[in-house]
């Protein structure tokens, strides 16, 4: 099948933030984008700064900045004031606990306002802030804390007691534990954060923080091995910001809502700073993914540009097949997908159910911020991650042996997505991993580790990791592609495509497969696929075989495990598992 184009009417593209692709790419400059924030006397800049003070200073403080929505559907909100006030006092307690500019606070916590006071006061008091995922155990929150040398954790006392009160005494650069939700007096050597907060003054001045000063300290996601430690400054709020603007279609007083959790980048640069230096209204759901609810929090919500992942797109779908009603969400605007490949099906499938398509965008733990994107004025090609942000230089490389490099120009010729140093939130380093770092860049380009096209229209086509490239037969074969066209088929809900290693071919195609509720695997099922595959890719690019599996190993960033799927396959190690999630769901 090939999938037309979804073209954008005139409407369309006069109301985008970015209308003029072209006109807007050729004329866009670092500093200028810098000069829409305020930044701080003497020269420095603080992301929440820019995020709270500026927005409150230009007359926004009594807009909604966060609205958050309990388990048990109970609101709160706060404006952005409020949220600077509540930041503040966080601040506040930092300092008067001794904690210095440049220490590491780090957030376990669920989607709660408090994760957003500690994220943002932290920041205004210039210390680093890392967030985890409430659901690690208790292995992979300590590995980050002793890597990152944790000074303070802010976490929820049910947490605190079963994952980090065991080995706490360990870990010497743990000074303080802040805990939220203290049923009692809390034991020795950690402070209930509710009541200390609210004998906090509401003023504070921002720490003059130096626009390389380190910020934020994100683990990746750990699809491919062991997480690592990026590290990135305070001058990255500059991309964060004009990129939600550009990809994300954010306008001041818009109502938007990031799926994404806090625990990895994406609910961090774009779930937390980049609504807020935008002057949006921030919706955060504390609850799980649940189809019948999110139906109900666009709608109630009255969301406008909603940034979800595929693995949520493809849940819904799921659900979907079940019950296709549509989507009653009158205010949507824009809708957007990170975090892997969109499946064309997927972005054919919001034009059906919301009545506008996905707007697919790529970036890295390591970037920061978007790179490459579907705009919201731009034809969208099914399948394609869109082109690079203006500001963004993005080619695709070969490697040399000798390391050189070279850029592939031909139209879809397969390569390294890599990308020309130079946007203000490109990674300072992986946290005492400085070899690994200075292998990421090479001949003048930052090297993704991502394999991709670009073609003649200057879209970008993803291919699949460098690690899950199959090569069969003299043909590289992208999982993408052929997980792709599996997901065609109507008893599809997701696919996973790895390569086994076989002494004439090098290697085979072999896929795993989710179905969709209510179906059973069979073995004609399994040959009406097999034929399908064969049809669509030919017999060189279909898999050899299909296996049927509930569910498929993902990371807690909802990434498809490959590697594992692998491994399995070949009773190898299983390796660094720390951010699988339970496969139970
Ligand atoms: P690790 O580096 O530890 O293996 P990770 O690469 O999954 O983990 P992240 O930085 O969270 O950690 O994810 C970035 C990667 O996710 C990208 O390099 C790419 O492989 C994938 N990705 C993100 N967005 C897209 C997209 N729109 N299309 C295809 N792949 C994407
Ligand atoms: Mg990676």
């Amino acid at each position: 099948m090939v999938w037309a184009v979804i073209r954008k009417t005139p409407a369309e593209r006069a109301g985008a933030t970015l209308k003029d692709y072209d006109a807007e790419a050729s004329r866009f400059s670092w500093a200028a984008a810098r000069a829409e924030l305020a930044g701080l006397p003497g020269g420095g800049l603080n992301i929440a700064h820019e995020a709270l003070d500026r927005q409150v200073a230009q007359g926004r403080g009594g807009q909604v900045a966060l609205r958050w929505i309990g388990r048990d559907d109970a609101i709160r909100e706060f404006t952005y004031a409020e949220l600077t006030a509540e930041a503040n006092r966080f601040a506040n307690l930092l300092r008067g606990l001794g904690v210095a500019k440049g220490e590491r606070v780090y957030g376990l916590l669920g989607r709660t306002p408090e994760l957003y006071f500690a994220a943002l006061g932290a920041l205004k008091a210039g210390c680093v802030f890392t967030p985890l995922f409430s659901a690690f155990g208790p292995e992979p929150i300590r590995a980050r804390m002793e890597i990152g040398e944790a000074n303070v954790l802010v976490t929820a006392e049910a947490l605190y007691d079963r994952k980090v009160a065991p080995w706490r005494g360990e870990l010497p650069s743990l000074r303080h534990v802040l805990l939220t939700d203290c049923k009692a007096a809390p034991p020795p050597g950690v402070t209930a954060l509710e009541p200390a907060l609210a004998e906090m003054p509401t003023a504070f001045e921002t720490a003059a923080t130096r626009p390389e000063d380190m910020a934020l300290l994100h683990f990746t996601s750990g699809t491919t091995g062991r997480p690592k430690g990026a590290i990135h400054v305070h001058e990255a709020v500059v991309a964060h910001h004009i990129t939600g603007r550009t990809a994300l279609d954010l306008r001041p007083g818009d109502i938007y809502w990031c799926t994404a959790d806090p625990g990895w980048v994406t609910g961090t640069s774009y779930g937390i700073i980049s609504p807020l230096t935008n002057g949006v209204t921030l919706v955060v759901d504390e609850a799980e993914f649940d189809a019948e609810r999110w139906r109900r929090i666009l709608r109630e919500q009255q969301v406008a540009v909603w940034y979800t992942a595929p693995t949520a797109i493809r849940m819904l779908m799921k659900a979907w097949s079940q019950d296709p009603r549509p989507y009653e969400a009158p205010a949507l605007r824009f809708m957007a997908s990170v975090g892997e490949p969109l499946n064309p099906e997927a972005v054919v499938w919001g034009v059906e159910a919301f009545g506008r398509p996905f707007h697919d965008n790529w970036w890295q733990t390591e970037t920061g911020g978007i790179m490459i994107a579907n705009f919201a004025a731009m034809d969208i090609k099914p399948g394609s991650m869109g082109r690079p942000l203006p500001g963004v230089t993005a080619g695709i490389v070969e490697r040399g042996a000798d390391g050189s490099v070279r850029e592939i120009e031909a139209p879809m010729g397969m390569g390294e997505l890599a990308l020309r140093p130079g946007w203000p939130s490109i990674m300072r380093g992986y946290l005492h991993e400085e070899e690994r770092y200075r292998k990421c860049f090479a001949g003048g380009w930052y090297l993704t580790g991502d394999l991709a096209m670009r073609d003649s229209d200057g879209y970008f086509w993803f291919v699949g990791r460098a690690d899950d490239v199959i090569k069969s037969s003299g043909h590289l074969i992208g999982p993408f592609e052929v997980e792709s066209v599996l997901m065609e088929h109507a008893a599809v809900a997701e696919a996973a495509v790895i390569g086994l290693p076989d002494p004439v071919a090098g290697e085979t195609v072999k896929a795993f497969v989710a179905l969709k509720i209510g179906l059973e695997p069979s073995e004609d099922l399994r040959r009406e696929l097999l034929g399908h595959a064969r049809k669509r890719l030919g017999a060189a690019i279909a898999p050899k075989d299909i296996a049927f599996r509930q569910n498929l190993p993902k990371t807690r960033s909802g990434k498809i495990m490959r590697r594992l799927l692998k491994a399995r396959e070949l009773g190898l190690p299983e390796g660094d598992l720390s951010t699988l999630e339970s496969e139970e769901r």
